[in-house]
């Protein structure tokens, strides 16, 4: 898979890309993640990439050129269409669904945002519009990570052993994951559950599943609450058979 991610501030993200599971995949040539300076793709002397908004009001805004340009240099050396994803806060809600789903994408492109935020036009070059949640980040470059990294760990060959990814929260089931304790058995007083080192494995299975639901009945009950029912077709719908 290759992520190409287009910024102002390459720096933040080169150290971010080099260490961990992603930077040994990249070391391996499993993913391919290609960080662009916004500025990179300007024409004029001073490389401007903002300017005030229409209308008004405080800040400066992320002109268009520059992304258009940006996305059809990187286009012109890929063989597939990508997607290309706008980080924004006003994107629909990333999740883990979402991850699988880009993962399954040979190319993926993440346009970061700054300042108070881009210009709207860009959207028009753009797949998708996410966002890392309900909150408000100073840049795109915190959200573009988090998907990349996201999405990165599910490309096959990524993670050691597949099995770790079905371990963990959100993978199979709107369930968050089991605790889980290592060596010593006993800390200032603190001991693992005595289950999991009887080396059973069917106990230990039962004991890991009752343990997510706690976990999640405590932390996220949202997540055990029923999906709201499909709406009802609308009564013209309903009347053409
Ligand atoms: N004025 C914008 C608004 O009301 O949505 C906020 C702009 S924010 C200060 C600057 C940039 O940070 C955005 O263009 C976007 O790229 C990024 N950003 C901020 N919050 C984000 C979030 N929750 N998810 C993804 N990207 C975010």
């Amino acid at each position: 898979m290759r992520i190409d991610i287009v910024t102002i501030f390459p720096q933040m993200l080169e150290g971010f890309f080099a260490a961990g599971v992603i930077g040994a995949a990249r070391q391996a040539g499993i993913v391919e993640i290609y960080i662009h300076n916004l500025r990179d793709f300007t024409t004029d002397k001073h490389r401007q990439v903002d300017d005030r908004p229409y209308g008004g009001g405080p800040g400066m805004v992320l002109k268009p050129e520059p992304f258009f340009r940006a996305v059809e240099f990187i286009k012109s050396q890929l063989t597939v269409q990508p997607r290309v994803i706008l980080l924004s806060a006003q994107g629909k809600l990333f999740t883990q669904e979402i991850a699988k789903e880009l993962a399954r994408e040979s190319a993926i492109i993440l346009l970061c945002g700054r300042y108070e935020g881009v210009d709207e036009r860009v959207l028009h070059i753009c797949t998708d519009e996410l966002s890392i949640g309900d909150y408000v980040l100073s840049g795109g470059e915190a959200a573009a990570a988090v998907v990349a990294e996201c999405v990165a760990r599910l490309v096959p060959g990524v993670v050691g052993k597949h099995e770790s990814l079905e371990q963990d929260s959100f993978y199979n089931e709107r369930l968050l994951g089991p605790p889980q304790y290592t060596r010593p058995p006993e800390f200032r007083g603190l001991r693992v559950p005595e289950v999991l080192l009887t080396g059973d494995h069917k106990r230990v299975e039962e004991f890991r599943r009752r343990a997510a639901l706690e976990k999640t009945l405590k932390n996220r009950p949202d997540l055990l609450a029923p999906s709201p029912p499909a709406p009802l077709p609308s009564e013209e719908e309903g009347s053409q058979g």
